[in-house]
């Protein structure tokens, strides 16, 4: 069977057919971006965002009356189905259920079109659905947390990776927290990487229990980070980088150099504007190792004996 990409030409037919309806209408009312504007955000950043999408499992938050209005989710294929998207069926208990992948570059419009432009996705790819290739840890700090501290909890987290030679890369989600990713060969199970991120989420609260905590206990949060490695469970998503958050003041969850994040203020300070203009006159794309980086984490090969 013919493996289908993000880059598969388009016919003039299915060219046509990607047209943004009402494209006045305003979706950040505070901000008043309308939704072409929000469609001219994801195609002038597509070559940015394409690489994390391609092939993905997606989730979707969908507002199309705006970020003011209600917003849902939307995880399985939406019929009739666009020639812009493609399905990727994926075995659940219940039987195989259709999710929603992109098959080209104008699938960001068509999701714009739906509404859809807050953009989540799996943490693996259709053609080995079952071996995730990165895991992400969600740092979510309680309400009472100052920002330095969250800064400083994903690079205690970054300074354990280093320390089992394993890079890792650093994003503003957005909303209140941060995310760590960390991109891994796909030869791992869920299980396996469940098991590793809970590993790293404990250690962090044994190494500071003052300020992290690991467990989903509500309560105890207010005054800590919530280290969420919930995240790597099958079938979970977390937020894309270079996505848009349907929030009332837009932001942008942003990939980092590890350098800028000691110099960032909070979680969501790239606006739509800014991070427009950000991304214009940014020289180096801060996590350009990121898909060449094919991590193997030792303590699973050791346990799996899969050798180097
Ligand atoms: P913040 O920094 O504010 O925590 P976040 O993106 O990390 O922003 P979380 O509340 O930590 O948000 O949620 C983690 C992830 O869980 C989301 O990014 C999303 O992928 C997923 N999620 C949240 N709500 C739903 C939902 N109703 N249906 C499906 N997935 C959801
Ligand atoms: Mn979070
Ligand atoms: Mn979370």
């Amino acid at each position: 069977t013919k493996e289908i990409t993000v880059e598969e030409p388009l016919s003039a037919k299915e060219l046509e057919s990607v047209t943004i309806t009402n494209p006045d209408k305003i979706l950040f009312p505070k901000e008043k971006i309308t939704k072409l504007e929000v469609a001219n955000y994801y195609h002038k950043i597509s070559k940015e965002i394409l690489p994390y999408l391609r092939n993905r499992p997606l989730s979707l938050l969908r507002c199309p009356e705006g970020v003011l209005k209600s917003c849902f989710f939307q995880k399985h294929i939406p019929t009739p189905l666009p020639a812009t998207l493609r399905e990727i069926p994926i075995a659940e208990k219940s039987g195989v259920k259709n999710y929603i992948g992109l098959q080209n570059p104008l699938g960001l419009t068509t999701l714009v079109q739906m509404g859809a432009f807050e953009i989540h996705c799996w943490n693996s790819v259709a053609e080995s659905v079952e071996n995730p290739d990165q895991i992400v840890i969600d740092f979510d700090p309680g309400p009472h947390v100052p920002w330095h501290q969250v800064v400083e909890a994903a690079f205690d987290l970054k300074k354990m990776l280093e320390q089992l030679k394993i890079k890792s890369f650093v994003k503003l989600s957005g909303g209140k927290g941060l995310h760590v990713h960390i991109p891994v060969r796909p030869v791992y199970s869920w299980e396996q990487i469940k098991a590793f991120s809970a590993a790293l989420a404990k250690e962090l609260e044994i190494s500071r229990p003052d300020r992290y905590i690991f467990k989903m206990t509500k309560n105890l949060r207010a005054k800590k980070i919530f280290i969420d490695y919930f995240r790597n469970t099958r079938g979970a998503t977390a937020v894309a980088p270079y996505s848009l958050r349907a929030r009332p003041q837009s932001a942008v969850a942003m990939p980092l150099e590890w350098s800028q994040l000691k110099k960032t203020t909070s979680a969501d300070e790239f606006s739509l504007t800014r991070a427009l203009a950000y991304l214009a006159k940014r020289k180096k794309d801060p996590w350009s190792e990121f898909q060449n980086s094919h991590q193997r984490i030792k303590i699973l090969d050791d346990s799996l004996k899969l050798g180097s």
